[in-house]
């Protein structure tokens, strides 16, 4: 998978990517993230990026030019049909079954935008798909890039290695992941589940599955209920 970050801020990404499974799967080849300093892209002595909203209104908009010839830059390069992505959080809410849909893509271009967003003409203009990481507001588009970066390469083959496989995540089967253990067996006097202990794969199988029920039905019961788009299908 081929990452390509639009940001004005691609330090913010270093030690995010030079860590833990990231790294491994960068120094594989499992994964490729460029970054792309949108500043890089302004022909004025001031490098501007932004400026007051038509209309009038609080704060600055991010420039079209800029981040169209970015873009620009990035399709001449050829290589496989990129997703064009805008982080917005008037976006498509990101969820599993939608992060499953983005990893069948080879190559994603995130646009990360900043202060009060983007110029809307440039993102009508290369038709990008507005996704949001939740129902609340972060700084910028880097953080929500993140989200994208891991949640779409833990479900590339390879990525988790043999430590772990996404199928058993939570979510991957409609389903909170049942609650986890280690050692100690007794913690501030409260012990490891005797089923967990016992050996038996079956029994612990079906525990395990029981406890993803309960803690579904628990915390997000409205995971157990179809959505309006599923009931259509
Ligand atoms: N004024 C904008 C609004 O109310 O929709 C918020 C702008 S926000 C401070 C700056 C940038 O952060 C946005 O352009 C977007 O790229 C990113 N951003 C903020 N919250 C986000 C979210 N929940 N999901 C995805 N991107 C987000």
């Amino acid at each position: 998978m081929r990452f390509e970050i639009l940001t004005l801020f691609p330090e913010i990404f270093s030690s995010f990517l030079s860590e833990s499974l990231l790294a491994r799967a960068l120094a594989k080849g499992l994964i490729s993230v460029e970054l792309i300093n949108i500043r890089n892209f302004t022909s004025d002595k001031h490098r501007t990026v932004d400026d007051r909203p038509y209309g009038g209104g609080y704060g600055m908009v991010l420039k079209p030019e800029p981040i169209g010839l970015a873009l620009e830059s990035l399709l001449a390069k050829g290589g496989p049909k990129p997703f064009l992505i805008y982080l917005s959080p008037a976006g498509k809410l990101l969820n599993q079954p939608l992060t499953r849909t983005l990893a069948q893509h080879r190559r994603l271009i995130l646009i990360c935008g900043r202060y009060e967003g983007v110029d809307q003409r440039v993102l009508d203009h290369y038709g990008a798909f507005n996704l949001s990481i939740g129902d609340y507001i972060v700084n910028g588009g880097e953080v929500p890039a993140m989200v994208v970066i891991e949640a779409v390469s833990r479900l590339i083959p390879g990525f988790l290695g043999e430590m772990g496989s996404a199928e058993n995540d939570s979510f991957s089967d409609g389903l909170l992941e049942h609650p986890v253990y280690t050692r100690p067996r007794i913690y501030k006097g409260l012990e490891v589940p005797d089923t967990l202990l016992s050996g038996n794969h079956r029994q612990i199988e079906l525990y395990r599955q029981q406890k993803a029920v309960e803690k579904t039905i628990s915390e997000r019961p409205e995971l157990l209920t179809p959505s309006k788009d599923q009931e259509k299908e």
